[in-house]
């Protein structure tokens, strides 16, 4: 082509808990709209980046739509989302490549695959012959669909998710190649495994781990990208569960078949070495008070069923009352969200006594109210920009936050949802967890990246907590999963299939 070609960017990222409630799309933020437009942004910057050294190019900024992790979307806010897309893409014209920055595991109050809707959407903007990049994070539910509508597939292949920017970067490239003409095949293939979040790490050791590493020794010509999806269990959705895609050369669908086949029954095979199951909470507590009163060395529980990163409130007490009650000392803990009890902070001032009555007024079973005596420690209002970990760079709304000495025990609390992922969250309230013989964090999996400098493997403590991002995924009702799967449902054998999509002659 002898113009200079335009790729538009846009995107649709959502995380969704079906057992959390419902949002409106003001939970979610345009970052196409934010100050710097799409360059500025952690999701499309790099890529553009990337792209800009490699070509000349010139790229259309269309809206796109981060969620993070919560309950569905009401349909009609995604519906208008979808238009709003497609029409900015219409106004664009002649668009050369689109480069999608998506999550996967999306879900509106009446559509099950939303990710596929959009990218319907996409494909009615743009025509069937433009070559379509996504990006996924490594939880998405891929579905079929998907396969059939973009040309490469490109997840993060880390959990914790340390490789957002270098997957960015690659989507860059594959546009890059797209670009000079070059088409592909994408392949899909995926066994019956659901696992629970905690059963996911990609660390080296852990069974995923291995497979992470089976499917980056895949990647080489004519396999442009090998990518195995974790899923995420809490969606509740057909295409829920673990998935490998891989993409190759058009001419070689054989090649990306046979890796994709590889790398599943890899996944299927380590399907007795999965953790599934966290540790019961009076354990966790029992392991703390060994941890504080110096017989153990210090250790780090996770919260687990209420991380933020998995669509929870944040706001659960559980663990903090069974704290307080054995009398746990030398513990510091966040963030707990709750917005009365960080004005009361602020009202009464550093130094001041209060009560805290954390869900005040909440007769949820789940966000049960607890009053305590506190003392404010600290009060903070600016952003948080961690300095390691999955959000190192990146600037969090911690909003207005406050840090609460309950005796033995102090909370970082901020007023709106933070999964506590890295201890810059909680020096970011003055509380620093290097002298704590105790941390806990409302966090699932990826505080092992920003805090791996702190505590070992074995100081690690997924506690068995109540909430709505529970790991004991056998005590939940699936309504619209796939059955069956293990290890929720006995299955004993599985004869490998697989699917061909974009790209694929059928
Ligand atoms: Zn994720």
């Amino acid at each position: 082509m002898s113009r200079v070609p335009i790729v538009a960017i846009t995107g649709y990222m959502h995380e969704v808990n079906a057992f959390a409630d419902p949002v409106t799309h003001g939970h979610g933020l345009q970052v196409a709209e934010t100050p710097g437009g799409l360059a500025a942004t952690w999701e499309a910057g790099p890529a553009m980046r990337r792209l800009r050294e490699l070509r000349d190019v010139q790229f259309a900024e269309c809206p796109l739509w981060e969620f993070g992790a919560s309950g569905p979307l009401l349909d009609a806010h995604f519906q208008k989302i979808v238009h709003q897309v497609t029409d900015a893409l219409r106004e664009v014209g002649e668009v050369d490549a689109v480069l999608v920055m998506g999550h996967g595991a999306g879900r509106t109050t009446e559509d099950l695959d939303p990710d596929t809707t959009f990218l319907r959407g996409v494909r009615e903007a743009v025509g069937d012959d433009v070559p379509v990049v996504m990006v996924l994070d490594f939880h998405a539910n891929l579905s079929p669909e998907m396969c059939d509508l973009v040309d490469v597939i490109v997840g993060y292949r880390t959990n914790p998710h340390v490789d957002i920017t270098e997957r960015a970067v690659e989507a860059a490239e594959h546009v890059h190649r797209l670009l000079d003409g070059h088409r592909t095949v994408v392949t899909m293939c995926r066994p019956p495994l659901m696992l629970p979040q905690l059963a996911q790490n990609t660390l080296p050791g852990e069974p995923l781990g291995d497979v992470r590493e089976l499917a980056e020794a895949r990647i080489a010509a004519p396999v442009w990208n090998v990518s195995v999806f974790g899923g995420f269990s809490l969606s509740d959705v057909p295409d829920g569960g673990l998935s490998v895609c891989v993409t190759a050369d058009r001419d070689a669908p054989e090649v990306a078949a046979a890796v994709a086949e590889e790398v599943a029954t890899a996944a299927w095979d380590a399907r007795d070495r999965y953790r599934t199951r966290a540790t019961p909470m009076a354990d966790a507590v029992a392991e703390a008070a060994r941890a504080a009163t110096g017989v153990r060395s210090p250790v780090i529980l996770a919260d687990t069923a209420d991380n933020p990163g998995g669509g929870a409130p944040g706001n659960t007490t559980f663990l903090l009352e069974a704290l307080l009650d054995a009398g746990v000392d030398g513990v510091v803990m966040g963030l707990q969200c709750d917005r009365g009890v960080v004005d009361a902070a602020w009202d009464a001032g550093e130094g001041a006594r209060i009560v805290a009555h954390f869900n005040e007024g909440s007769d949820r079973p789940l966000a049960r109210p607890f009053r305590v005596e506190a003392t404010v420690l600290s009060l903070v209002d600016r952003p948080l920009v961690p300095t390691k970990g999955v959000y190192d760079g990146s600037t969090r709304h911690a909003s207005r936050c406050c840090a609460l000495d309950l005796g033995g025990v102090r909370i970082g609390v901020s007023s709106h949802k933070v999964q506590c992922a890295d201890d810059d969250t909680l020096l970011h309230v003055g509380l620093d967890p290097a002298s704590a013989k105790v941390v806990v964090v409302k966090s699932r999996g990826h505080f092992r990246a920003g805090f791996a400098h702190l505590f070992e493997a074995d100081q690690i403590i997924e506690v068995g907590t109540p909430g709505v991002a529970s790991a004991e995924i056998h005590q939940l009702e699936f309504e619209h999963l796939r059955r069956p799967m293990f290890p929720i449902d006995d299955v004993a054998e599985w004869t490998p299939v697989v699917t061909f999509h974009r790209g694929a002659m059928r």
